[in-house]
């Protein structure tokens, strides 16, 4: 049976259906119906029987437009972002008319910017395919393009109208984009899920497997944390910076490989593995409590190691993360397993000593 979620505050709540076969009419018109218009935005990664299906559940609700861009993190330009305004231009979209983002977290992104700056906003849907969208980047309404400086540096926080969650569709992803979107799952259970983590540790074979029925139960449960941290805070002002947890040393490690050598969540498996050190040398977590993280990171078969990069190469991109605020860095720290804090306090000494594990 389909679960279904709540984020976002007043006018801007939205619901989020999570099932196995959750592209269906029945799920669709009601989110469709007013929208004489939509266009659907995907790439070419995206398997054509997921965009089929879409497309023919939308009609004969709405007219239906699609963009299919190149997969990969570059699809998220500003030539991109530009074509699709002067598309939807073209074609009359107005106020009234609707984005469907079909695909990763890439298309979920930019579609998203598009529909909070065309005609200042107009509506859209997320239908996440990849582990890391679904339970992720679909919810929230962070929005976001690159540009030569660097990635997500332009972007708004526009909520979507709803978020449809088909799990079956990720029979398709390759093992390791799934295995890479894990990582965002042990994350939910590392800074607030507790169940969660239990849940990871006793089931990280069926997991693995691609199980469908634990799937679905953990997606869910990392979008029900997800939501609730959202809700709370829809502009990270406070607690959204939990979120966060691993990513500053992620970010880092990403940038430093070029967003060419490791996944996002490769890198942010590796990036949980500091900042859990760095909890455990300023005794915020015991050793046995590093260790139980460290345990269940390889429990997925994360790959932890860290030789190959040195404090000084990651320093610069540390330092221009996003969450460095008025010259000082915060990081999210651990103060006891499904328990995190934000922290701009600890000793700099051990964001060497974390980095050298
Ligand atoms: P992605 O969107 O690039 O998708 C990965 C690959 O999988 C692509 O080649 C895609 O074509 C393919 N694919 C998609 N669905 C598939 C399916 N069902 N079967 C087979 N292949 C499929 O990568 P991603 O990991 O989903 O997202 C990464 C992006 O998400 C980054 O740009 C990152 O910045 C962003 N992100 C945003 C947020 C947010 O809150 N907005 C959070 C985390 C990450």
């Amino acid at each position: 049976m389909a679960k279904e979620l709540f984020a976002g505050q007043k006018n801007n709540r939205y619901r989020i259906l999570i099932s196995k076969e959750a592209i269906s009419k029945k799920n669709l018109t009601p989110l469709l119906k007013e929208h004489k218009k939509t266009l659907i935005i995907s790439d070419d990664g995206v398997p054509t029987t997921i965009l089929n299906k879409v497309i023919s559940v939308s009609k004969p609700s709405t007219k239906v437009f699609k963009i299919i861009l190149q997969h990969g993190e570059k699809a998220k330009s500003v030539q991109n972002f530009q074509k699709i305004l002067n598309f939807l231009a073209e074609k009359n979209f107005d106020r009234t008319d609707l984005i469907i983002a079909v695909g990763g977290g890439v298309i979920g992104d930019i579609s998203g910017y598009v529909a909070s700056s065309y005609l200042r906003g107009i509506q859209f849907i997320q239908i996440p395919t990849t582990l890391l969208s679904q339970v992720d980047s679909s919810v929230g309404g962070k929005t976001a393009i690159n540009i030569a400086a660097g990635k997500n540096l332009v972007g708004a926080f526009y909520n979507p109208k709803g978020v449809i969650i088909e799990t079956s569709v990720l029979k398709t992803l390759p093992q390791r984009e799934f295995k890479a979107g894990l990582a965002e799952v042990i994350k939910y259970a590392l800074i607030k899920n507790k169940p969660l983590f239990s849940l990871l540790k006793l089931n990280a074979k069926k997991i693995l497997s691609m199980d469908p029925h634990i799937i679905e139960e953990i997606i869910y449960a990392s979008i029900k944390t997800k939501a609730k941290i959202v809700t709370k805070d829809e502009k990270e002002n406070g607690i959204r910076a939990i979120l966060n947890f691993g990513h500053t040393f992620g970010h880092a490690i990403e940038a430093h490989g070029n967003y060419k050598s490791i996944l996002h969540g490769e890198a942010v498996a590796k990036g949980m593995k500091v900042a859990s050190k760095i909890s455990y040398l300023e005794n915020l977590i015991s050793q046995k409590e590093y260790t139980e993280v460290i345990s269940l990171l390889e429990m997925f078969e994360f790959d932890l190691s860290l030789k190959q990069y040195k404090y000084e190469e990651l320093k610069p991109y540390i330092f221009r993360d996003k969450k460095v605020r008025k010259g000082k860095l915060n990081i999210v720290l651990l103060n006891k397993i499904s328990n995190a804090v934000v922290s701009n306090s600890f000793n700099t000494a051990n964001l060497q000593k974390g980095l050298k594990t």
